[in-house]
């Protein structure tokens, strides 16, 4: 299916489309990588709508696949891909991606809020932990002050 150059002639994958063995049928997606794993694997993610009757909306939906990710291609975090169906790879493996899309500026964006959130989260939380010290240290305060006074009578 695609033409050979240097570096894909280094391809020795077994499970690369294009180079291997498997074959190709099924479903075609569209996505982003969101995690690149061991063993030639990656995580594909992505963002559908399904819809509601009662409601008469959509509700986001997420599809998260293990995929296999051949060295000629070598898709890595953060890129948009086109994966295919094919006979099952390993347990969880039953995508190939196919063929990279460019990147993906959406990415990035919702990392980074991602990761706000949970340094905010964090804020939060010392915060609170903070004032119940407060309380407390103002707690033993009082009951060292009535205890004084109880001592002195
Ligand atoms: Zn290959």
């Amino acid at each position: 299916m695609a033409k050979l150059t240097k570096q894909e002639n280094t391809c020795n994958d077994k499970k690369c489309p294009f180079h291997g063995t498997t074959r190709l049928r099924g479903l075609v997606l569209e996505g982003t990588i969101i995690k690149t794993d061991t063993h030639r694997s990656a995580t594909f993610e992505k963002d559908r709508k399904f819809y509601i009757n009662k409601f008469e909306r959509y509700e986001k939906r997420r599809t998260r696949l293990h995929v296999h990710n051949p060295p000629c291609i070598n898709a890595k975090k953060g890129d948009k891909v086109r994966i295919m169906e094919c006979k099952p790879l390993s347990k969880t493996k039953n995508f190939v991606i196919i063929k990279k899309l460019g990147h993906d500026i959406l990415f990035k964006q919702k990392e980074e809020a991602l990761e706000e959130s949970k340094v905010k989260i964090k804020k939060k939380e010392i915060k609170e932990t903070e004032q119940k010290t407060d309380v407390k240290k103002e707690d033993f305060e009082k009951i060292e002050k009535v205890k004084k006074t109880q001592s002195q009578v």
